[in-house]
């Protein structure tokens, strides 16, 4: 099963992610965790794309379809892939859809997960990542454990990314309204697409994905 999760950021995309990952055996293809860490290793398509990421604009529909085309072509399948912030901008679906097409795959889903953009600010501006296994945390709803060590693997490596502050989450926002949110009537109308109330406790979103997988 092939599925996408779409809505702003912080919806919960990743962390639903991460719990279909160890609950279907599914691999998860994060398009920001995938520049993230080609900026972290210091490569030039890392270099090229830190300022506009820095500042919540999109990087080039050409590197992020590289990106997932590499990774399809390594085909880790499994359970299927689970495409968590992928694709972004129309020509992305288009990509994805041609991409799947050619591995003789399908798209079984879209999952929108639709949030108010109060709770938006709320969240982004409260989270935090384990830097070592990617669990998330939220100052308000799951707060760094008082030991400082990652409830799922032990390390102390927190993070907070550097483009989650109020003025880099107003233009990631505004990306999501220009060029993201019209793949929502684009899934709609191939009718792919299942929506789910994002602002739901974390356990409830992930048995509303459920039912909307089965
Ligand atoms: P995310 O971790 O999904 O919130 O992505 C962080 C940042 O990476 C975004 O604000 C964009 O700058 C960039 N990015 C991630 N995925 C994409 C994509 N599919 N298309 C364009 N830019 C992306």
């Amino acid at each position: 099963m092939n599925i996408i999760l779409l809505g702003p950021p912080g919806a919960g995309k990743g962390t639903q992610a991460r719990k279909l990952v160890d609950e279907r055996n599914m691999v998860q293809l994060s398009t920001g965790d995938m520049l993230r860490a080609a900026r972290t290793s210091g490569t030039e398509m890392g270099k090229k794309v830190a300022a506009v990421m820095d500042r919540g604009d999109l990087v080039t529909d050409e590197i992020v379809i590289g990106l997932i085309r590499e990774q399809l072509e390594s085909d880790q399948g499994g359970g299927g892939y689970i495409f968590d912030g992928f694709p972004r901008t129309l020509a992305q679906a288009d990509a994805l859809g041609r991409l799947l097409v050619d591995m003789g795959e399908n798209l079984d889903c879209v999952i929108e997960m639709q949030v108010d953009d109060d709770a938006l600010v709320a969240r982004i501006t409260a989270r935090a990542t384990c830097g070592d296994c990617g669990e998330v945390y939220n100052d308000l709803t799951k707060p760094i454990p008082a030991d400082q060590k990652c409830t799922n693997c032990g390390s102390s490596n927190f993070q907070r990314r550097a483009d989650d502050n109020e003025d880099s989450l107003r233009t990631r926002l505004l990306a999501y309204y220009k060029q993201t949110s019209p793949l929502i009537g684009y899934y709609y109308a191939k009718g792919d697409l299942k929506s789910v109330n994002g602002l739901a406790s974390m356990d409830d979103v992930a048995d509303s994905i459920s039912e909307a997988l089965a």
